[in-house]
This record gives C-alpha cells, sequence and structure tokens, in this order.
C-alpha cells in the first residue's frame, strides 16, 4: 500500500496508525424470520408479526427456515468463503427486555461460513479484507424509551428477524476503506439478493472495533468495540474520535481499557457503556432444541452455480470487452441497478456514449432528484434511442442534451421530439454553405482579421454558423465549409 495514502494521526512526537474491525450484521431477505413462520415486513404496527416462538411462549420450538440458510451461503459464496458442511446453533445468554427467550440463538463454535475475503478498490490500489467468519443469529426486539418519560416499550416485530454477522479480520486501516468495505459488501449482498442494504431501515449495522498503534509496530494496540452503529457517517466520525481518544491516553501514559462503547451521535463522540464482556460470560451451549445443521457438497454446488455475476468479475468483463475504464467500470457496477441498466441501454448503442451519458447527464438528474436508478425518468430504451441517434448524425451531441432535458419529463420517445420540434441536424452541405456564405458576408471585417493572422477568430465563425442553424447544423461539416472558405 502506498504509505502516503494511509490515515496516520500525527502527535508531537509519535504518528499513529489506526486499526479496524468491523462486525457487519446484515439482514437476510427473507419473508420469514430465522426459526418462526412471521412475517419480517418493516414498518408494521409493534407487534403485530410475532409468533409465540418469537415471544418465547413455554413449549415453543425453533423451526430452521431453509431458505435464511440458502442465503448465508449464497453470501459466503459471494465472499469468496469457505462454507463448513456442519454448523451449530448455540444459546448466547443474557437478560434484557427486548430478548423473551432469556438468551439469543446465535453460532459461535461452529459457524455456517468461514474465512473468505473482499477486494476494495482504493485510489492507491486494490486493497484485500479478510473475513474471519460469518454465522447465522437471531435479531432481538426493539426497547423503546422515547414515548413515555417513565415506561419502555417493546416492540417484538424484530425479534427472531435472521441476521448474518459477518466479521471481518482486524484489516481496515482509515474510514475510507471502512466507506469502501460496507459498499462492497452491500453491493455483493445486492447482487445476490440476500441483504438489501438498506441502513435506514437497520437491515445493514456494525460494530466497530478500534484499536490505535504506533506506526511501524508489530503489535495490534487494546481496542474498544462501539455497538450497533447504524451508518457509514457515523462509523467514520466514530472511528476518528474513538483514535484520537485513546491516542490521547497512549500519550498521557495511561492504559486503554477494552470496554463496548456507544457513539452519540449528536455530541459526535463515544462513550463507555461497559467494560468488554468476555465469550464466557454469556454461557454459550449448543442449543438442545436445534440440530447441528449439515448441508451436503451437492447442495453447495448447486447454490454456486446459482451465484450471478458479481461486481468483481463484472468489472472484469467490462473493462476486457468494452475498453472501459476501471474509474468507469467501478461507476457503472458498484450498484446492481446501475449495470443493469447500462447492459440494457448497450444491447442496441455505442457503448462509450452509453457510458458518457449515464455516468454523465443520467447520473447528475438521478442526483439532482434524489432517484435511484430503478425509478430514472428515462428509461434504458429511450436512452438507447437517443444515443442512436446521436451515432447516425441525426441529432448533434447538444441537441441531444436539449432532447434530453424534455425526455426527463414523462420518459417521451427521443425520435418523437426530434421530429415534433424539428430539431434533425442540418447534414446537407447545401443547406449549411449557404448560412455559412451569410456568415462571412456579414462579418467582412472579421474575415479580413482572419485572414491576417488572427486564428483564432475561426472559434467565432463556427460560433455564428451554429447560431445561423438554430443549434442543428452538422459542426465537423460547419468546420470543414468554413476552413475551405476561409482558407481557400
Ligand atoms: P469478540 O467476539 O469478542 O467481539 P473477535 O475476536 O471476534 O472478538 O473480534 C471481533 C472484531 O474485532 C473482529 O472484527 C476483529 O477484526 C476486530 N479486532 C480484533 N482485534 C482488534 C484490534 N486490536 N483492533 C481493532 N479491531 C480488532
Ligand atoms: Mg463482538
Amino acid at each position: 500500500m502506498d504509505k502516503d495514502n494511509q490515515f496516520i494521526i500525527e502527535r508531537e512526537n509519535n504518528k499513529y496508525e489506526v486499526v479496524i474491525g468491523l462486525e457487519v450484521h446484515a439482514q437476510v431477505t427473507s419473508q420469514s424470520k430465522l426459526f418462526s413462520s412471521s412475517s419480517t415486513k418493516f414498518g408494521s404496527e409493534p407487534n403485530t408479526q410475532v409468533s409465540l416462538v418469537d415471544a418465547a411462549f413455554p413449549g415453543m420450538l425453533p423451526v430452521i427456515n431453509e431458505f435464511c440458510v440458502k442465503q448465508a451461503i449464497k453470501t459466503g459464496i459471494g465472499l469468496k468463503a469457505q462454507i463448513n458442511k456442519k454448523s451449530v446453533f448455540d444459546r448466547k445468554n443474557y437478560f434484557y427486555a427486548d430478548l423473551p427467550q432469556g438468551y439469543q440463538i446465535s453460532q459461535y463454535k461452529y459457524p455456517i461460513v468461514g474465512e473468505g475475503k473482499v477486494i476494495l478498490d482504493m485510489p492507491y490500489g486494490p486493497k484485500e479484507v479478510g473475513i474471519e467468519r460469518l454465522h447465522l443469529e437471531q435479531d432481538a426486539g426493539k426497547s423503546i424509551h422515547d414515548i413515555d418519560p417513565n415506561n419502555t416499550f417493546v416492540d417484538l416485530n424484530r425479534s427472531g428477524v435472521a441476521l448474518m454477522e459477518i466479521v471481518s479480520k482486524p484489516d481496515l486501516r482509515s474510514p475510507d476503506e471502512v466507506n469502501a468495505y460496507i459498499k462492497k459488501l452491500r453491493s455483493i449482498m445486492r447482487y445476490l439478493g440476500t441483504c438489501d442494504g438498506n441502513m435506514q431501515e437497520g437491515s445493514l449495522r456494525a460494530d466497530v472495533n478500534v484499536s490505535v498503534r504506533k506506526l511501524g509496530s508489530k503489535d495490534f494496540g487494546t481496542r474498544c468495540e462501539i455497538k450497533n452503529v447504524n451508518s457509514i457517517k457515523f462509523m467514520q466520525q466514530a472511528i476518528v474520535y474513538e483514535a484520537n481518544r485513546q491516542i490521547d491516553l497512549v500519550e498521557d501514559g495511561k492504559e486503554i481499557d477494552q470496554e463496548t462503547r456507544l457513539f452519540d451521535t449528536k455530541k459526535n463522540e463515544t462513550r463507555s457503556m461497559r467494560s468488554k464482556e468476555d465469550a464466557h460470560d454469556y454461557r454459550y451451549f449448543p442449543d438442545p432444541d436445534l440440530l447441528p445443521l449439515e448441508v451436503s457438497d451437492d447442495y453447495i454446488n448447486q447454490l454456486k452455480n446459482e451465484i450471478p455475476e458479481l461486481p468483481d468479475e463484472k468489472k472484469k468483463r467490462f473493462i476486457e470487452k468494452f475498453e472501459l475504464s476501471s474509474y468507469e467500470a467501478n461507476i457503472l457496477v458498484s450498484d446492481i441497478e446501475t449495470s443493469k441498466y447500462f447492459e440494457e441501454v448497450i444491447k442496441n448503442s455505442d457503448v462509450k456514449l452509453a457510458t458518457n451519458w449515464i455516468t454523465g447527464e443520467l447520473f447528475a438528474v438521478l442526483n439532482e432528484k434524489n432517484l435511484e436508478i430503478s425509478e430514472s425518468p428515462v428509461s434504458s430504451n429511450n436512452l438507447s434511442k437517443l444515443i442512436n441517434l446521436i451515432k447516425d448524425g441525426t441529432i448533434s451531441g447538444k441537441i441531444a442534451k436539449t432532447i434530453f432535458e424534455e425526455m426527463i419529463n414523462g420518459d417521451q420517445d427521443p425520435q418523437k421530439i426530434v421530429e415534433e420540434k424539428g430539431l434533425k441536424q442540418e447534414s446537407d452541405p447545401k443547406a449549411l454553405e449557404e448560412l455559412i456564405d451569410k456568415v462571412i458576408m456579414n462579418n467582412t471585417d472579421k474575415v479580413e482579421e482572419y485572414k491576417s493572422g488572427k486564428d483564432k477568430l475561426f472559434g467565432f465563425f463556427v460560433g455564428q454558423a451554429m447560431k445561423e442553424s438554430k443549434g442543428k447544423g452538422n459542426p465537423q461539416l460547419i468546420n470543414k465549409i468554413l476552413k475551405n472558405k476561409l482558407n481557400g
């Protein structure tokens, strides 16, 4: 890695490096929960999606949802990870009002997915981040503290929803890398359809582990874990705050306590929540209600065959086949919907123009209107028509921009706009010659100046000719004719 691009915090006499590892909780895309048939729909009335299993009524038994298992294995494959043919569900015991069972069913010693990796595209080159494991677990309910000053309310709709906990190795070194890592994970899971990655709805949250060490040191420092951060921006702010807090302690010759902290988004600071509990505090033991989970090689291979082309592979193909730059390919593959749109547009039109129009004009409109590409006001079909009109010389690039402005209002067919508004490019040399003659006649003084060496005036003539043609003149032809007339 290029040293200049590292995130380094400097103090008077020392330089520090930040070490970060993430435990990402990704909600499995699934109609029903991990061990019950209750719905997982977001935003329903509190406690309307709670089965007797989710509410831990006596005698209720969990039944594994095969679809969630499949989703976890697919995600593992997307993370180029080891899929474990045997995994075990354990009980992680603790008390909280939103956890009616008194334990969370999770996987501890034997997770369903083992080591894997994710590649990040950083400005200083590719960066590999190790994946430690991925395990399946239940989400807890939600305690609501801000409705009433004296009471806490509990909503169990989330209770029992399937989560994938994806644990990274402590390989991340900066807030930028954390940003790229979360986005890459989300992109992979969206391609796979295993997690929608919607951070506002809590489908993707992370515990952020942070430590610091003097630059060049081989040993890791003591880490703190910042719990349940639900936006990339907050993760980045929390890391910067926490790293500086720890460095202050080190500089003062003090110890760092290994603890669990909270990020206060209003004050932009982390606060101690509790000293870090050890695994043995949770009294993990295999859940006697659930058999070990076994999957066959055949099953894993069948899922491998179902995996779609993922962002890294798609990017490689786009670069090789379409000669896109790495930068362009990145933009087009990072979001599955964008890549689909792009591939639809180029089915019948020019790749280079499509790349420019999508990453330029279209993205500008989407940004401005705050729309996803799936909500694009211009369909892929109509954009490819517009590109073909440019390509075959029917319209100029400039006119295309005017037409595009029209297309935004109700996804109109560009061909129709061209016809209705008479915007067809003038490519008839005779017609162009006529209007160029007129421009020359009207500007005899400028012609003299040009001929006596003021080359810069050429642009003026082109401009006048374009204006005379109401923007419809074919620019290449105008250039050619003008050159002949003025230089001849
Ligand atoms: P636990 O299960 O107690 O939270 P793990 O060993 O599973 O502990 O690690 C949890 C996370 O902490 C992992 O993402 C790992 O990469 C990260 N981590 C471990 N050591 C450090 C460290 N010294 N600094 C920063 N992150 C770390
Ligand atoms: Mg942890």
